[in-house]
C-alpha cells in the first residue's frame, strides 16, 4: 500500500484500492497451484472494490477467466474484453439463454430444469457456446445432486457437448479442520471419473490452501484477491488491498464522567479528548464495530497511533478516543484509518461479529474511490 495518505476530498472518506496488490494476490494464487488455471471472481462489483478497474488490472496481468454472479456483471467485463471467458455463477434465469449467446456468456449450470433450456435453446440456436456444469457435493445451495449427475452419463447426449467445466463449491474451505472437506473432495474426485473429458474446478480462495486435491484445472479465488484472510487463524499470506481513510470534522474535550454518543453506551473515565470523524453506518461501516461500557469496539488510525472508537457507529459519523495522543497531536482535517496495512478487514470483522468478506462488500458507493497501479 502506498505510505502516504491520499488526498481526501468533499466526501469524507476514501477508499483507496491498489491493484498492484490485487495483481500480486492473483499472482501469488496462481504460483500455489501451478499446474491450475488461476480465473478471478469478481462478482459483486469485485467484492465492492470496482468491477471494471478490477478486471481490467487482472486481464493485463494475464487472467482470462472471470466469475460472476449475475448477467449485468458479466456485461462489465463484455464492455472492455471481447475475449475474456465470463462464467455467471448464478445460473440460467428462466428465458435468458439468449441473452448469454448474446455476450458469449457462459452458464454455470447448477439444477435439472437450467440444463434442460440451455440445451433445448443450443439445440435451436445452433449456439455452440460453452458452459460449465455445477454439481453439489455438500453444500445444498445450487448444483444438480449426485444422482442427477450420475444419470446424465447414462443417457446419450444429456449433456451437450459445449459443456466444457464441471464445477463444485466448497462449503468449509475456511476450516481446515471440518470432515466435510474431506467428503466433497471425495465426492468430486468421483464426479471427474464420471466425466473424464471435463475440466474440472472446486477451489475458492480458502479451498486453494487446502493443498493439492482441490485444485483440478481452475482455481476460484474472490476474497483473497482482495486481501482477506483465506487461512483464518493464520498469518494472512495476502497483501493488503484496501485502504478506508475519514476526515476528522471536529476534536473535543470531555470531561469525566460523560457519556458519548447515542444511547450513551460508552463513557469517560477520565477527561477525554474525541475526534469526530466522517464515516458511519451509511457509508457501510459495520454499526456493530462500535464500543459500549460492556464492549471494546474497533480501532483506527491517527497519526500511526492505534485509538478505540468511542461509543456507537452512527448513520455519517463515528467518534474515536484520541486521549492517549500528545496534546495538540490531532487536529480538525486529519486523517483517521479505519482499514489499512496495520488493521485489516478481518479485524473490524471480528468486532462487527461478522467475516471480512461482509465488511469488504458492504464499504459502500458513498467514499470518494482512489486506485493505487493498474
Ligand atoms: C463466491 C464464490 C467463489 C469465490 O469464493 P471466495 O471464498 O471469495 O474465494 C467461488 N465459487 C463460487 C461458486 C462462489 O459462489
Amino acid at each position: 500500500m502506498a505510505k502516504s495518505f491520499p488526498q481526501i476530498d468533499f466526501t469524507g472518506a476514501s477508499l483507496t484500492i491498489d491493484l498492484n496488490a490485487l495483481v500480486a494476490n492473483w499472482r501469488a494464487l496462481s504460483a500455489h497451484a501451478p499446474n491450475s488455471e488461476c480465473a478471478a471472481v469478481v462478482k459483486a462489483d469485485a467484492y465492492g472494490c470496482g468491477i471494471t478497474p478490477v478486471s481490467n488490472a487482472l486481464f493485463a496481468a494475464g487472467c482470462r477467466t472471470f466469475f460472476v454472479a449475475h448477467i449485468s456483471e458479466a456485461a462489465k467485463i463484455r464492455a472492455e474484453h471481447q475475449d475474456a471467458i465470463i462464467y455467471i455463477l448464478n445460473g440460467l434465469l428462466p428465458g435468458t439463454s439468449r441473452v448469454y449467446a448474446a455476450g458469449n456468456f457462459r452458464p454455470v449450470l447448477g439444477s435439472m430444469p437450467e440444463l434442460e433450456e440451455w440445451r433445448a435453446f443450443c439445440h435451436a440456436d445452433d449456439w455452440t457456446g460453452e458452459a460449465a456444469l455445477h454439481v453439489d457435493t455438500g453444500m445444498q445451495r445450487l448444483g444438480l445432486s449426485l444422482a442427477e449427475a450420475a444419470s446424465l452419463v447414462q443417457e446419450q447426449g444429456a449433456l451437450p457437448a459445449s459443456v466444457t467445466l464441471l464445477m463444485s463449491h466448497l462449503a468449509s474451505a475456511d476450516d481446515p479442520s471440518n470432515g466435510l472437506n474431506a467428503k466433497q473432495i471425495g465426492r468430486f474426485r468421483e464426479l471427474r471419473e464420471l466425466f473424464p473429458n471435463l475440466r474440472g474446478s472446486l477451489a475458492n480462495s480458502s479451498g486453494v490452501f487446502l493443498g493439492p486435491d482441490t485444485h483440478h484445472d481452475v482455481l476460484r479465488p474472490g476474497v483473497a484477491l482482495y486481501g482477506v484472510n483465506p487461512t483464518p487463524g493464520h498469518v494472512n499470506p495476502m497483501r493488503p488491498v484496501v485502504r478506508l481513510d475519514a476526515t476528522i470534522v471536529q476534536v473535543r474535550e470531555v470531561s469525566e464522567g460523560e457519556t458519548v454518543g447515542y444511547g450513551g453506551a460508552w463513557g469517560t473515565s477520565r477527561p477525554s479528548r474525541i475526534a469526530i470523524i466522517s464515516l458511519g453506518y451509511a457509508d457501510g461501516f459495520p454499526r456493530a464495530a462500535g464500543s459500549s461500557r460492556q464492549q471494546t469496539g474497533a480501532d483506527a488510525m491517527i497519526h500511526g497511533h492505534r485509538c478505540p472508537l468511542a461509543g456507537r457507529v452512527s448513520m455519517d459519523l463515528i467518534a474515536i478516543d484520541v486521549t492517549d495522543l500528545p496534546d495538540g497531536k490531532v487536529k480538525r482535517g486529519d486523517i483517521a484509518s479505519l482499514v489499512n496495512d496495520e488493521i485489516d478487514l478481518d479485524e473490524v470483522a471480528s468486532h462487527a461479529k461478522t467475516i471480512g468478506y461482509e465488511v469488504l462488500t458492504r464499504l459502500g458507493q458513498r467514499y470518494r474511490r482512489v486506485y493505487i497501479g493498474g
